[in-house]
């Protein structure tokens, strides 16, 4: 009986033993594999994504200022996928060069990219490889002009101007399109909701290529002989169509002939546009001379008068487009000319031109205290006094016909 006790005991006692030997195996284990954990996570890890370059991820837009540190410690290099490890070795601090071009070697071993930095009192710009950019480099919309030493220029500002196309869409519009889609260039479609209804594939191509969508009414009357209602429903019945096929409304207008007032301008709820620049194209369709007057006369800031609903404007302005890049000119819809101008566009107001007189002005009168009725009064007697108001009448109006200076036949 006491045997089979003691023994009893024994096993039980035995069995504790083994049970604390094992529990001690596994909490070893457990620590062994905490640790190597750890060390694989914060040691081993990083360290082997910083040898094979791995560790660095995306290029990142760094700020002025800031310094994108790029993580390949074994291939310094400013060039993506680089395997020359020839050039691992330049560790001096300050400039470099090589084939593809000027980059910034920092003390603790990164370099600039992807964004401006400020070296020695100077702004430069790096690509995303590191390389120092020259010429006019865009940053979020903005145009900064790098010398050819590459430091930035804060006096130099990119040209801009605004062509604008009335009337349409047509059967030309199209081609006009895929014209400034291929020069990387905008421009603002004044459209007459007869048309619109009619072309729905321009529309969207508009859209898509960042043109901006303008509102000319239903179908062209003369504003000052309709109604109130008449004229909200000349523009509503439009933005719905142009809405239907592109899902977007025009938010900018001009009215038809230019023929406007505080009223109407108040009716039609958006901020109208004039223009500064007169083709004539409508009348002389004349390709050669829509050309040439738009070349000669054209200067930063202003705003184009053309028709895409004619053959020959069309023809000009796919010579117009390439030429004023190649000039410096970058083509921006009325919206992105005034945002540039530092002008914020209200409804109800109309806008001639962002020249840096007519910027002054704008910014100057809408800085002050003066009623917004002291505004419109001003820029319609600048219209009145600039402009003969039938000339006015028979400058926009695509129909015109040659018999009379006067004579305003609709479509
Ligand atoms: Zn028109």
């Amino acid at each position: 009986m006491d045997r089979r006790i003691i023994q009893q005991r024994m096993k039980r006692k035995r069995r504790q033993l083994f049970m604390r030997k094992v529990m001690r195996l596994v909490s070893c284990v457990a620590a062994t594999v905490l640790v190597l954990t750890l060390l694989f996570n914060f040691v081993i890890s990083p360290l082997a994504g910083k040898i094979s370059g791995k560790g660095g991820g995306a290029v990142q837009e760094v700020k002025a200022e800031t310094v994108k540190e790029d993580e390949t410690h074994a291939d310094r290099v400013p060039v993506k996928n680089s395997g020359s490890t020839s050039k691992a070795g330049v560790m001096t601090v300050g400039w470099q060069e090589d084939e593809g071009g000027r980059w910034y070697q920092n003390a603790d071993g990164t370099f600039y990219a992807g964004g401006m930095a400020e070296i020695d009192g100077s702004t430069y710009c790096f690509d995303e490889n590191g390389y120092m950019q020259t010429g006019w480099v865009t940053i979020d919309g903005v145009d900064y002009m790098f010398n050819n030493n590459g430091v930035y220029d804060p006096n130099q500002h990119k040209k801009m101007v605004a062509l604008t196309f009335d009337d349409g869409p047509g059967q030309y519009t199209m081609e006009l399109l895929n014209c400034l889609e291929e020069n990387d260039a905008r421009a603002t479609f004044f459209m007459q909701g007869i048309n619109a209804q009619q072309y729905p594939d321009e529309i969207k191509k508009m859209k898509e290529i960042g043109c901006e969508l303008g509102n000319h009414s239903y179908d062209h009357p003369q504003l000052p002989t309709l109604s109130p209602d008449q004229v909200k429903e000349q523009f509503e019945k439009t933005s719905s169509i142009i809405e239907d096929a592109c899902g977007s409304r025009p938010t900018v207008a001009r009215t038809p002939f230019g023929l406007q007032d505080e009223d109407i301008l108040s009716y039609i709820g958006m901020p109208c546009f004039m223009w500064n620049i007169d083709t004539l194209d409508w009348k002389t369709k004349d390709a050669d001379n829509t050309y040439n007057v738009t070349m000669d006369n054209v200067s930063d800031g202003d705003i184009v008068l053309m028709h895409d609903i004619h053959e020959p404007s069309v023809q000009a302005s796919l010579r117009i487009i390439p030429a004023l890049v190649e000039q410096g000119y970058k083509l921006v819809t009325v919206s992105e000319l005034a945002r540039a101008k530092g002008v914020t566009l209200e409804a109800g107001k109309s806008y001639t031109d962002f020249c840096d007189s007519t910027v002054a002005a704008l910014l100057g009168s809408s800085s002050s205290d003066s009623s917004s009725d002291e505004e419109y009064s001003e820029e319609d007697s600048s219209y009145d006094s600039s402009e003969d108001s039938s000339e006015d009448v028979s400058v926009d109006s695509s129909s015109y016909e040659d018999s009379s200076e006067d004579a305003v036949v609709e479509e």
